[in-house]
C-alpha cells in the first residue's frame, strides 16, 4: 500500500525511481588488540594510508564543487579537520600505547572529540560536530575498506533515501546516478537542500520518518515542487505524477526559451520581477529563469554554512561581489543579517520567551556594532562591482536607519583613509514587516531610499500569529483584511513620497495575491527563482485597469476567505489551467 509523506520542498522537479537507502554507519568498532611490534607498525601505515585516501577524496570533491563558493569552503573546513595534528597524534598514541587496531583507535579518538564538541557551550562550535563526524566516517570507511560511497557502483539511477546526509556526501554525488534525494532531517536551507538545488536534482527534506518506511528498491515519487513523497505509489498516483513530471520538464525547457521575455501585464505594463536568493551561487540561476535582479538576498546563509566566518570580512566580500557581478547591471538588494526569531535560534544566546518579539534582526546588528561593521565594510567594498542596494530588516523606528547610515559614512571614511577601494554608499532601504512601520511609514520614508514589504512577518506581527507554530497556522492569513489594508496603505504612502516599493514575502508569488499587489501599485515582486516563469505567466494574464479596480474593491471585504474567493473569480477566466489546478489543489488542502 502506498505511503504519502510531506516535508519541505528543497529542490524543485518531479522524479520517479527506485529507492536506495543509504545507511547511517556507526562509528565505534570492536576492540582488536595487536600482538607484535610489526602489527603496530602495520596499523600505523594503514592509518596514514586511510588519511591519504580521505584527503584525495576531499580534494576531488573540492574540485567538483569549485564553482560553489560555500560548498568549497565547507570541504576546506573538512580538509583542515582531517589534517589536525593533535587528532592525528592522538590516534598514533593509542595505536602504539594501547596496541589496538587503527579503526579502534580512530573510533575512540572520534568518540572523545565528539563528546567534547557536544558538551561545548558555544553553539557555533557545537554545530561543527557534524563536520567532525563526517570526516571521521570517511576515514573509517577507508580503513574498513567498505565502499562508503556504494553509490559509486550504482548503474541505474536511484532516489536516495536517508535519515540525513553529511555535507561532503551530498557534494560528492553525481547527477547521473541520482534522480532525487529525500531525507528525514534538514530544512530548505540545509546543506543537502542547497547542493541538490545547485545540481538540479529534485529533493524533499524534513520528512521525519521516510528512512523508516522506505524499502530498498521500491518505487518512490518525489514532488520537489510541493514537498510530497509517495512510497510504493498506486497506479493513479503514478499516472498523475508522470504527467506532472512531463509538464515540469516541458516548462523547464520553455524556461530557457522564454527567459528573455519581459515581465509585463496583459495590457503591456512592465512589472519588475526579481529573485529571492539565500546563497551566492543561486545568483547564477536568476537569468536562466528570466529574473531581472535580486529583490532579497538573505545573508543569514553565513550563519548556516560557516558560523565562524561571520567575522570574516573576505568571506562576506566574496559572496556579495559574486552576486553583484553576476546580476549586473540589474539591482541586487542585500539584506543585512536577519538573525533571531526562528532563524538560528540556537546560536543566539537568549532566554527570551518570545524570540520573535525580542532580540532579532536590526536590533541584534545595532547592539553588536563590531560584528555588524564587518558586514557593512564588505558591502561597501563589494558595491563597486554592481548595482548594490542595502536593506535593513524589521525596522520600527527612524533612529535605526539613521544609525546605520552614520555607520556606513564612518566606515566609508575609514576605508578611504586606509586606501581600500570601495563603491559609492548604496541606496539604503527598509523592510516593512511590522504594523508600526506601516502606520508610521511617513516618519520612516524621509530616511529610507526604498521599501520592501516582508509579508511573512507583517502577517505574523499584525495577526499575532507565530509564523512557525502549527497550532495557529490556520490563523496565519496574508489575505486577512488587516494585512491587505496595510499593504495598500504602504503602497499609497510610497507613491505619495515617490519611493520605490517591492514585496519580497511569500505572498509575492501567490497566484491569488498577484492581481491584488499589482493593483495596489507595487513596483516589484521578488520571488523564489524557480517560480519566476510562473509569475510571468500570471502577470501576462491580468490587466492593469482591471486589477486596480479589483484591489480597491477587496478593501471593502470582511474576511481573508472573501478576498480570496473574489480574486479567484477574476483569475478563473484568465490564468492558464496549470496554475488554476494548483490554486484549487491548495484550497482543497486548506492552504492559503
Ligand atoms: C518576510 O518576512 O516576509 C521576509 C521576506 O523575510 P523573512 O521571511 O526572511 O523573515
Ligand atoms: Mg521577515
Amino acid at each position: 500500500m502506498s505511503v504519502r509523506l510531506s516535508g519541505t520542498p528543497a529542490s524543485p522537479g518531479v522524479s520517479i525511481g527506485p529507492a536506495f537507502l543509504l545507511d547511517v554507519e556507526e562509528i565505534r568498532v570492536m576492540k582488536k588488540e595487536l600482538g607484535s611490534d610489526g602489527e603496530v607498525e602495520q596499523e600505523l601505515r594503514r592509518f596514514h594510508k586511510a588519511l591519504e585516501e580521505t584527503r584525495n577524496e576531499l580534494e576531488l570533491i573540492s574540485e567538483q564543487v569549485s564553482d560553489i563558493i560555500e560548498g568549497k569552503q565547507l570541504i576546506e573546513v573538512h580538509i583542515l579537520l582531517l589534517n589536525d595534528p593533535s587528532m592525528i597524534s592522538d590516534v598514533e598514541h593509542r595505536i602504539r600505547g594501547e596496541r589496538v587496531s587503527a579503526e579502534y583507535a580512530v573510533s575512540r579518538v572520534l568518540y572523545d572529540v565528539l563528546e567534547r564538541f557536544d558538551s561545548m557551550k558555544d553553539p557555533y562550535l557545537r554545530n561543527r560536530s557534524v563536520d567532525v563526524r563526517d570526516v571521521g566516517r570517511r576515514v573509517m570507511a577507508n580503513l574498513l575498506g567498505t565502499e562508503r560511497e556504494a553509490l559509486k557502483n550504482i548503474r541505474n539511477p536511484v532516489i536516495l533515501v536517508s535519515r540525513d546526509l553529511d555535507p561532503s556526501q551530498t557534494a560528492g554525488l553525481s547527477r547521473r546516478q541520482l534522480l532525487g534525494i529525500v531525507t528525514d532531517l534538514g530544512g530548505s536551507t540545509s546543506h543537502t537542500a542547497i547542493l541538490a538545488r545547485s545540481m538540479g536534482i529534485p529533493a524533499v527534506v524534513g520528512l521525519g520518518d521516510v528512512a523508516e518506511y522506505a524499502v530498498p528498491g521500491q518505487t518512490v515519487i518525489i514532488d520537489g515542487i510541493h514537498g510530497n513523497v509517495i512510497l510504493d505509489p498506486e497506479e493513479d498516483q503514478l499516472e498523475y505524477y508522470s504527467e506532472l513530471k512531463k509538464r515540469y520538464n516541458l516548462a523547464e525547457a520553455e524556461i530557457a526559451l522564454n527567459s528573455e521575455n519581459p515581465a509585463v501585464t496583459g495590457d503591456g505594463v512592465p512589472v519588475e520581477l526579481s529573485a529571492n536568493i539565500e546563497f551566492s551561487q543561486e545568483a547564477d540561476q536568476v537569468g536562466r529563469f528570466g529574473g531581472r535582479g535580486v529583490g532579497l538576498f538573505r545573508t543569514e546563509f553565513i550563519r548556516l554554512l560557516a558560523p565562524e566566518m561571520e567575522d570574516d570580512e573576505e568571506f562576506h566580500f566574496r559572496a556579495y561581489s559574486h552576486v553583484l557581478k553576476t546580476i549586473a547591471p540589474d539591482p541586487v538588494i542585500i539584506r543585512t543579517l536577519d538573525l533571531g526569531g526562528d532563524k538560528f535560534l540556537d546560536s543566539i544566546p537568549t532566554l527570551e520567551r518570545n524570540p520573535f518579539l525580542g532580540w532579532r534582526a536590526i536590533r541584534i546588528c545595532l547592539d553588536r556594532p563590531e560584528k555588524f561593521g564587518v558586514q557593512l565594510r564588505a558591502l561597501l567594498r563589494a558595491a563597486r562591482f554592481g548595482n548594490e542596494r542595502i536593506m535593513l530588516p524589521m525596522i520600527t523606528d527612524q533612529f535605526q536607519i539613521l544609525r546605520v547610515r552614520s555607520m556606513l559614512e564612518e566606515i566609508a571614511g575609514q576605508l578611504d583613509r586606509a586606501g581600500i577601494r570601495r563603491g559609492e554608499i548604496p541606496p539604503l532601504g527598509i523592510m516593512v514587516e511590522t504594523p508600526a512601520a506601516v502606520i508610521a511609514l511617513d516618519h520612516l520614508l524621509p530616511h529610507a531610499d526604498f521599501v520592501s514589504i516582508g509579508t511573512n512577518d507583517l502577517t505574523q506581527y499584525t495577526l499575532a500569529v507565530d509564523r512557525g507554530s502549527p497550532y495557529v497556522s490556520n490563523l496565519f492569513d496574508p489575505f486577512h483584511p488587516a494585512v491587505v489594508r496595510q499593504i495598500e496603505m504602504a503602497a499609497g504612502r510610497c507613491r505619495e513620497s515617490e519611493k520605490w516599493i517591492g514585496i519580497c514575502g511569500q505572498m509575492a508569488s501567490d497566484p491569488l495575491a498577484i492581481p491584488l499587489l499589482i493593483g495596489f501599485g507595487i513596483n516589484e515582486l521578488s520571488v523564489p527563482i524557480t517560480l519566476i516563469p510562473d509569475v510571468k505567466e500570471m502577470l501576462k494574464a491580468i490587466r492593469m485597469n482591471e486589477v486596480r479596480e479589483l484591489a480597491a474593491e477587496s478593501l471593502m471585504m470582511e474576511s481573508g476567505e472573501q478576498i480570496r474567493s473574489f480574486i479567484l473569480k477574476y483569475v478563473e477566466s484568465r490564468y492558464p489551467e496549470i496554475i488554476l489546478d494548483e490554486i484549487h489543489r491548495d484550497r482543497e488542502d486548506g492552504g492559503s
